[in-house]
């Protein structure tokens, strides 16, 4: 088994249709990893370029520590299911599942046995003599498992294989799927648009949208987490409310009188900035529950229609904010007697507010900018005259800063220790206010002690701070980026390779061209291949290699021609394979 790494891998289809963007992942070795999204988002074309089925547009693939991108499928090592079976109809089960291993001029005894072992795992031993027309749905999925568990490949390819299946066959597939992979232990790789069979199969699940990957998390922190209103409608059902509300200090307007007040800790979550404005307010219908007349959020006269499920019981009902029905998901027994007016609370520690770009506005694992004094002497940054960068040039992309007086150091929120690792390490005290629970780790909301400022930090699951304890924290000096007063970056990181070199991008006739001092590339004759790109606002950084394959850095004023002169320098680099 391998890991599977996926480096900005992107896909144009004939006729310009971009069908993914942009595409960065690493899936470790034994991982059950899930690509989930609606239809037409881009799942497939991924899985197939990883299969080798589909030409890569640009970006690298890798299947352990081998680059595929030029490797045929059939030699990349990786077994594929597909959601209808492409079993060989007139082989029986039994050819069908040791055909590969014929193909590879195994022995009869050993295709034998091999073929038994994966039979008995998959309980079709009785069915080796059939043909697949003589098996049912469920029976020739579990054929077409078999046939990939007889190699041990790299990894395991899955594109949808229970979508043909009935509900109950699929639920029963579900969970037979998700211990085979417990029993081989083997790199998986799922495609589904079935946001259940993402969420109670995989170890971590890959959000796509039109082409562009949204989050990738845990079932657990993509639910409780989600980055954006997309994510967070798209997982769960039902799906979580959103309403329309503004914010005003610490509460939430639905209309002029009716509002719900946030928890402290929400309050320490949310990023700062966002008094006066609307906001998305996200309310996931189990959430609510029914409370008493005294301690309320919301008073219901009327429930326009409520749904005995058997587990659990669905009330719909209108509330100001939101133009469709409001969905409350209500434990059984709490709604057997709904009659009258229902009075409703909400569990404010789990609501989720989102921005005008229905972007989250709750922290997560972001990054924390620290007011701090700068100046630069012999090439040495010093730090509010305590902490020191040495050679500074070599890491600075702006070399006029001489001084800073009102600059920032940003560190993000897993960068930090509770442990010093060296006396020049950065150190700064917090007193905790909130806490989130994740899966590999727990994230706390904080603030500096005596200034106020705010500081999110992660550390391992096993530490644990409860809210007031003031903790020191500590930060390795190189780990610390300088940004300017507008919090752009001024440093890049070590990969960057000197020298920096200024460039423009000029037109000549129809022609766009990255001119340097001594150089003009364009897509004729000196072309350079777009290795990555940092934006840090006013200006960009173009890493690139030359013809000698040399690494240049480049520095271009950015303007309107900026991406056009890229698009030729991209496609240069596509026509190049
Ligand atoms: P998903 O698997 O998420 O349903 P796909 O990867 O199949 O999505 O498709 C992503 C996009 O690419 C869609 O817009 C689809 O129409 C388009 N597409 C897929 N295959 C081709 C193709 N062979 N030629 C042109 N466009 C394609």
């Amino acid at each position: 088994m391998a890991k599977v790494k996926l480096i900005d891998v992107s896909k144009v289809y004939k006729g310009n249709v971009r069908a993914v963007s942009d595409f960065n992942l690493e899936i470790e070795d034994g991982e059950f990893i899930i690509f989930v999204g609606p239809s037409g988002c881009g799942k497939s074309t991924t899985l197939r370029m990883i299969a080798g089925l589909e030409e890569i547009t640009s970006g690298k693939i890798y299947i352990g520590d081998t680059l595929v991108n030029n490797i045929e499928p059939k030699d990349r090592d990786i077994a594929m299911v597909f959601q209808n079976y492409a079993l060989y109809p007139h082989m029986s089960v039994f050819d069908n599942l040791g055909y590969s291993l014929k193909c590879h001029h195994e022995k009869k005894e050993v295709i034998k046995e091999k073929v038994e072992k994966v039979a008995k795992l998959l309980n079709i031993q009785e069915l080796l003599d059939r043909k697949p027309r003589e098996l049912s749905g469920g029976q020739r999925q579990r054929v077409a498992l078999g046939r990939c568990l007889i190699r041990q490949p790299k990894a395991f390819l899955f594109d949808e294989p229970l979508s043909n299946l009935d509900a109950k066959l699929r639920v029963q597939m579900r969970s037979e799927i998700s211990k085979l992979h417990k029993q081989v232990q083997g790199t998986f790789i799922y495609v589904t648009h079935d946001q259940t069979e993402a969420m109670t199969m995989g170890d971590r699940i890959v959000v796509m949208k039109d082409g562009f990957v949204q989050q990738i998390d845990t079932p657990v922190n993509l639910y409780e987490h989600p980055v954006n209103i997309f994510v967070a409608t798209f997982l769960g059902s039902p799906q979580m409310n959103i309403f329309k509300v503004k914010l005003n200090k610490d509460k939430l307007y639905f209309s002029d009188h009716i509002y719900l007040k946030l928890s402290e800790k929400t309050k320490n979550k949310m990023i700062d900035g966002y008094d006066g404005k609307t906001l998305s307010l996200g309310i996931r219908p189990s959430d609510f529950d029914i409370a008493n007349k005294s301690s309320y959020d919301f008073c219901i006269e009327k429930i326009d229609l409520v749904e005995k499920l058997g587990n659990e019981t669905l009330l719909y009902l209108t509330l100001p904010g939101r133009e469709e029905s409001t969905i409350v998901s209500l434990k059984l027994d709490m709604a057997d007697d709904l009659k009258g007016p229902i009075y409703l609370k909400v569990n404010k520690d789990k609501i989720h507010l989102f921005n005008e770009d229905d972007e989250s506005i709750l922290k997560i694992n972001d990054y924390n900018f620290i007011p701090s004094k700068m100046s630069l002497e012999n090439d040495i940054l010093h730090i509010d005259n305590k902490y020191q960068i040495d050679n500074f040039s070599n890491k600075c992309v702006l070399s006029e800063i001489k001084q800073l007086d009102n600059g920032y150091i940003r560190i993000a929120s897993d960068a930090f220790k509770t442990k010093k690792l060296s006396k020049d390490d950065y150190v700064i005290e917090v007193e905790v206010r909130a806490k989130d629970v994740r899966s590999k780790s727990n994230v706390y909301f904080a603030k500096k002690v005596k200034d106020n400022i705010r500081i999110t930090f992660t550390c391992p699951k096993d530490e644990h701070y409860e809210l007031g304890d003031k903790v020191k924290l500590y930060v390795p000096i190189n780990e610390i980026s300088i940004c300017d007063s507008d919090k752009n970056v001024l440093m890049v990181d070590e990969n960057i390779v000197k020298p920096i070199i200024d460039a423009n991008i000029e037109m000549y006739g129809k022609e766009y061209y990255l001119v340097t001092q001594d150089k003009q590339f364009s897509k004729n004759n000196k072309y350079l291949l777009v290795e990555k790109i940092y934006d840090l606002n006013s200006k960009m950084l173009l890493r690139v290699i030359n013809q000698k394959n040399e690494t240049l850095t480049l520095k271009i004023n950015k303007n309107n021609d900026f991406f056009n002169g890229l698009m030729i320098y991209t496609k240069y680099k596509k026509a190049k394979k």
